[in-house]
């Protein structure tokens, strides 16, 4: 979808001797979907892009290509440019005509120093803006089932660090009166400190059974949580060995976990699951697997491209109003005929009067983004289906166009042909097997491998020398039966296939998983 969003987001680039801009963005804590649409808007449209080390790589990946993307780190005790460093630098960007995106983990305003950065900017005469973030300190207790208000338990909150010195005896934290155990209270960068911080509280009167929870990585499939009291937490971090970034909650709101807990139930959990689609096409599947709490790996081992002679689908493009059917096989069809289209200057009215079909759903919706409804939608390519489906809706004569890849079958306009139709089969596009010298290494550490075609397992196997071996305790799961038979031909087990040939079809099988593996557990 190309929504434009909001009026006072970054207009297109500037001509170089304009003067520059600095975005002050929060990225959110780690799940991509907590970015809000102008954060992405101003990631995809600036050209500098100065990041640290809470920055998530789907994130960053919004920029685009040719983005300078200057890495500033900061993560505690291996700070790679020093505070004053990073705001001389944005300020430096900004003067010097740069559109310029300075990320940070969160938001911008909640112990992220952006307050500096904004002051220095002002006071340099860059134009600046404040793009906000969801802070981890609300999102990692939220990720973790925990409110921090609910109505049986408190009516304020409480956001502090932990950062500040012991020696100096937390000077300007009143521990007095932070030490109310009907108020939550959030501490980030409290790791270091914990134990000096619950020694204050309980100096303060907070009891020992009060609950505490700490989440780490939290909103990424990494999340992590343990759940203690003020009593027992330090030697439970001690056991557990755990470390930053993580968010403190102390306060009865994390009895509600038991109740509420849902992230870190969600089937696919913590799990990697590679991603071998085309790069076109692997959003939806990603995004997907984040909101099932997995981490997509993105790993495309087939590209699509233009066929080996791309006239005579240019052609067809050109002349489409001329056939009394068009069919698109697959979604890179609809998108080649309307790249070929808009190279041509033309659009959907090319169709004129011809009919439409899609096999697959996923096909339908690809036209219908297009503004094109489909009139046929099969749910197989099955070459008898599909001719008996078309020569049931046509009269011998009528001129049948099959747009596909370039080594779609044949069976189905030979079929048409026979039955007296003027059936063309066009190449769209080709599909071409990728080489990436990673992708071994990239599969050992996915716990589940996604295939949606034949050609991207095939090519799979090439790059994976000992595929089959290291397949042994993976879970594979396959987009439909062809591809779930080339996983078979190249010696892989297709553990799921998914019923309905599509994205959602993959994700509703890959559902189905780990109630599986439980039940043989
Ligand atoms: N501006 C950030 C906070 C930066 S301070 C925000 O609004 O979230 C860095 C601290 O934030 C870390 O020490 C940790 O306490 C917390 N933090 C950041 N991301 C986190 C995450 N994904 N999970 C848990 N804690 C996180």
């Amino acid at each position: 979808m190309n929504a434009t969003v909001g009026s006072d987001s970054p207009e297109p680039r500037p001509a170089r001797d304009s003067p520059g801009k600095v975005w002050l963005v929060g990225a959110g804590p780690g799940d991509p979907g907590l970015l809000t649409l102008k954060a992405a808007r101003a990631l995809r449209e600036c050209d500098t892009l100065v990041y640290d080390y809470l920055a998530s790589p789907a994130v960053l990946a919004l920029a685009a290509p040719d983005c300078d993307k200057i890495y500033v780190g900061k993560k505690a005790g291996a700070h790679t440019l020093s505070q004053d460093d990073i705001t001389a630098l944005i300020v430096r960007l900004g003067l010097a005509g740069k559109r310029v995106v300075r990320l940070k983990g969160g938001d911008v305003f909640v112990f992220a120093r952006g307050g500096e950065e904004a002051a220095a900017l002002r006071a340099a005469g860059v134009p600046f803006e404040i793009v906000l973030g969801i802070t981890s300190a609300l999102a990692a207790p939220a990720y973790a089932g925990i409110p921090v208000t609910h109505r049986d338990h408190n009516t304020s909150f409480t956001i502090a660090t932990g950062h500040e010195d012991p020696a100096k005896g937390f000077s300007s934290l009143d521990f007095a009166k932070l030490a109310n155990p009907s108020q939550t209270l959030v501490f980030l960068m409290a790791m270091g400190n914990l134990g000096a911080i619950v020694d204050r509280l309980r100096e303060g009167g907070m009891p020992g059974e009060l609950p505490v929870a700490i989440v780490r990585e939290g909103t990424k499939p990494t999340q992590e949580t343990i759940v203690a009291t003020l009593a027992t937490i330090v030697a439970e971090v001690e056991r557990t060995q755990f470390a930053a970034p993580a968010v403190v909650v102390i306060g009865n709101v994390v009895r509600e976990r038991e109740a509420i807990r849902w992230f870190d139930a969600a089937p696919l959990f913590g799990k990697r699951v590679l991603v071998t689609r085309p790069q076109r096409g692997s959003d939806e599947l990603a995004s997907r697997l984040w909101e099932m709490g997995a981490e997509p790996v993105l790993a495309p081992t087939i590209a699509i491209g233009a066929p080996d002679d791309a006239a005579p689908g240019r052609d067809a493009v050109r002349r489409l109003d001329a056939y009394g059917w068009v069919v698109f096989t697959s979604s890179s069809g609809v998108e080649a005929c309307f790249d070929a289209l808009a190279q041509q200057g033309g659009d959907a009215r090319r169709f004129g009067r011809a009919r439409v079909a899609a096999i697959g759903r996923a096909t339908g919706a690809a036209l219908r983004a297009h503004g094109i409804v489909a009139d046929y939608v099969p749910e197989r390519f099955v070459a008898e289906e599909l001719a008996a489906g078309l020569l049931e809706r046509t009269q011998p004569g009528d001129a049948i166009l099959l747009f596909g890849a370039q080594d779609m079958r044949e069976a189905p306009r030979d079929l048409l042909r026979q039955g007296g139709r003027a059936a063309d089969a066009v190449a769209a596009y080709k599909t071409s097997a990728v080489r990436d010298p990673d992708l071994a290494d990239l599969a050992e550490t996915c716990d589940v491998w996604t295939f949606s075609s034949a050609s991207a397992v095939r090519s799979f196997v090439d790059n994976v020398p000992g595929a089959t071996d290291l397949a042994q305790d993976k879970t594979i799961a396959c987009i439909g039966p062809i591809t779930a038979a080339a996983a078979r031909d190249a010696g892989l087990t297709a553990d799921v296939v998914a019923e309905e040939a599509s994205v959602d079809g993959l994700v509703a099988a890959l559902f189905s998983l780990p109630a599986r593996a439980r039940a043989t557990e």
